[in-house]
């Protein structure tokens, strides 16, 4: 922590940031002073903006509506009680945040292109809603505001300060939501929320959470901005114009940085400012505002700050070794770390019935398709249960069934004895629920060491308050990376990995949910064959370990060898269960699934 301090990505943006404090002390800078207000208003939208937005990917056009609400809060009862603004902006705050969480319960529940719309459409509504609640807004003529407390020759200066702090608080609860456990979870989120969800991470807290923090700056921004203009109105206070500004600039600069919103508002404040002085007119300056942004998005999708951190960054890499890592060495490494204290939930581990997991009727349609039709079976606590079936046979939807990614349209589902056929995917990942994908999904932007840690075995404001590498979590995160054989490859982007590694960080990465029962979809397909050995090995050691594991695979040779019951899906129904022998000799089996061809394969004398 200490060297980040003296890393120049700290401590150059930080400098100029405490030199621009100093700027009001130059004589006769009036005029700079109010370009520089902009250029703080439009930081502050940008980076609080960032947090929802840019941090957890929810990209809303609408987010000046958390600054009208703070230019009215602040109008409103400065016309009432008279102007302090120490009372007034953290008041302003308070409105936007708690706007913010009856809006983000309601516009959260959609994604992309959805959720886009619908911020512009609550922005338009509260534009109307303003217009039209005169007795307090007085209407589309506005409120008028009178001028601020302090000796005339101060200017502006109280005000260029005033959003100053603001700025500096924002960057405080950016750098600090960046640097916890509920920030790893936002970048999580979206990076692929289903798969956040399926590690434990309550994305509708998290998001909401991120939504009220994100509003904070806005409303508390609002209030000084609506004196400072000293007249609101609807159009101006609830303006579209703002919110594309504000987005360009996060995009400018860099979203889900932290420097990048505050670089990219200034950019765009100045950017505005000097079209304005140029060309005049609004018309001229929206076509500059928008020939900026087409040329962001094609030159520099990822934004300024991160192309040339990365460009620097690229050449420090290509200077240096980068590490080989032996494939081999992964399948010939023994550990001798006891696995079970690492995945055990101990004292507290229930431990009702002989079933984990146990699945009654379960049908699941989509459209004509009749993917799981009527499946029942029951996972024995300890056991290795296999599931086999020839592709489309609803393999993977049983899976979704079982973790509630989709929620079944007839049947119920027990976990430990208890029905979680309603719960959330979060909810029966922290009740012991573990899986992975046949087609690995891991946090590509994200470390092997950060994808390890971002599991939650529960929901609780201390864990989300707590430092991303705080806790018990990093270390046993290492030693199950140990354990697996991959140590070496804490650092590494979960991108830059083959497949087969991904396949076994991913199943690294639920035991650190301590799973009482895991649910391995495929994980021998397309992985190379000294990695398979390795994987069998790991999930008989688990297996030893105490944890149930339900695992559907191609590879029957496997299957049977690990397995001692296997349940044989066709068409969406039990073909048969049974142990490896039986399933091996069944001739129902070796028809319909491993068909005619099995019997020519079969070795001859
Ligand atoms: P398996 O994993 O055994 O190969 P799946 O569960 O993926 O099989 O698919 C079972 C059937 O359900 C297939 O016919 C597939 O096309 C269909 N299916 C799966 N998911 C969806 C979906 N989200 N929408 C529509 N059809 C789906
Ligand atoms: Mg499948």
């Amino acid at each position: 922590m200490r060297n980040r301090l003296k890393s120049p990505r700290v401590f150059v943006p930080l400098g100029l940031l405490l030199l621009l404090g100093l700027y009001p002390l130059v004589p006769d800078s009036q005029y700079e002073q109010s370009v520089l207000i902009t250029c703080l208003l439009f930081a502050i939208m940008a980076s609080g903006w960032n947090l929802i937005s840019g941090m957890a990917g929810y990209v809303s056009l609408g987010h000046s509506v958390y600054l009208g609400i703070g230019m009215y809060t602040g109008a409103i009862a400065a016309t009432r009680w008279g102007w302090d603004p120490f009372y007034l902006a953290p008041l302003g705050a308070l409105v936007a945040g708690v706007v913010a969480l009856l809006i983000g319960l309601v516009v959260l529940r959609t994604r992309a292109h959805a959720f886009v719309i619908i911020t512009i459409a609550v922005l338009l509504s509260f534009q109307l809603l303003s217009a039209n609640l005169k007795q307090f807004t007085g209407g589309t003529e506005g409120l008028t505001l009178g001028a601020p407390g302090w000796p005339e020759e101060w200017g502006n200066t109280p005000y260029f300060y005033m959003f100053y702090a603001i700025l500096l608080l924002t960057l405080a609860l950016a750098a600090y939501l960046m640097s916890s456990r509920l920030g790893a979870g936002l970048v999580a989120i979206r990076n692929d929320e289903g798969k956040a969800a399926s590690i434990g991470v309550n994305t509708t807290v998290y998001k909401t959470i991120a939504n009220v923090l994100s509003a904070l700056p806005f409303g508390a921004a609002g209030v000084i901005y609506g004196q400072y203009l000293s007249f609101v109105n609807p159009s101006g206070a609830f303006s579209i114009l703002t919110s594309v500004y504000l987005v360009l600039a996060a995009l400018v600069g860099g979203r889900g940085t932290l420097w990048g919103p505050v670089l990219g508002g200034f950019i765009v404040a100045l950017a505005n400012e000097g079209a304005t002085v140029a060309a005049g007119g609004v018309s001229a300056r929206v076509l500059i505002m928008g020939l900026v942004l087409v040329l962001t998005v094609m030159f520099l999708p990822a934004g300024l700050l991160p192309t040339l951190t990365g460009l620097m960054t690229r050449r420090r890499a290509s200077r240096s070794t980068v590490k080989y890592i032996d494939q081999a060495a992964i399948a010939r490494h023994d550990s001798h770390l006891d696995i079970t204290s690492l995945i055990s939930r101990g004292a507290g581990q229930r431990d009702t019935g002989t079933a984990v997991l146990e699945v009654r009727d379960v049908v699941k349609r989509f459209g004509g398709v009749r993917a799981v039709d009527g499946v029942s079976l029951t996972v024995e606590r300890g056991s290795i249960t296999g599931l086999i079936g020839p592709n489309g046979s609803g393999k993977t939807t049983l899976f979704n069934c079982l973790t509630g990614t989709v929620r079944p349209d007839k049947g119920t589902v027990l976990l430990d004895g208890e029905d979680v056929t309603s719960d959330k995917v979060w909810t029966r990942a922290h009740g012991g629920l573990g899986r992975t994908f046949q087609v690995t999904r891991l946090f590509r932007s994200m470390t092997v060491l950060d994808n390890l840690v971002a599991p939650l075995e529960r929901t609780s404001a201390r864990q989300m308050v707590a430092g991303r590498y705080s806790g018990e979590e990093v270390d046993r995160a290492r030693d199950i990376l140990g354990f697996m054989g991959l140590q070496d490859f804490e650092k590494q982007n979960a991108a830059a990995l083959s497949f087969g590694q991904q396949k076994l960080v991913e199943l690294a990465q639920v035991l650190m949910l301590r799973p009482s029962v895991v649910l391995l979809d495929e994980p021998a397909s397309g992985i190379n064959p000294t990695l398979i050995e390795k994987l069998t090995k790991v999930i008989r050691q688990l297996n030893e370990a105490g944890t149930t594991v339900l695992i559907v695979e191609h590879n029957i040779p496997l299957v049977l060898g690990l397995c001692d019951t296997v349940h044989v899906l066709a068409g969406g129904k039990i073909l048969t269960s049974g142990t490896p022998d039986v399933i091996r000799n069944d001739p129902l089996v070796i028809e319909a699934y491993l068909g005619p061809d099995h019997l020519l394969e079969a070795p001859r004398g």
